[in-house]
């Protein structure tokens, strides 16, 4: 186990852990490489759209255990990097 907890995601509970370590299924939520945590909430109109794609949004705190995981700031901060 990591102590530095800097960056990484899946240390407040083990169901988030799971989900982000899981190789049995495709998870809806994601690390993305600028190390924010993503959701997936739905999908594009693939009737209207011709590329249908997931639509994300930033996750401030863990669906599953309510813990802070991130700030809009922060997630600000790296988008921009
Ligand atoms: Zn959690």
């Amino acid at each position: 186990m990591s102590a530095d907890g800097a960056g990484k995601f899946g240390n407040c509970c083990e169901v988030l852990k799971d989900v982000l370590e899981s190789d049995d299924f495709e998870p809806l939520i994601a690390e993305d490489d600028d190390g924010i945590l993503y959701m997936s909430i739905g999908m594009v109109d693939p009737e209207k759209e011709e590329d249908p794609n997931m639509v994300d949004h930033p996750v401030f705190f863990c669906p599953f255990c309510g813990s802070k995981l991130q700030t809009p700031e922060e997630v600000d901060a790296k988008g921009k990097a």
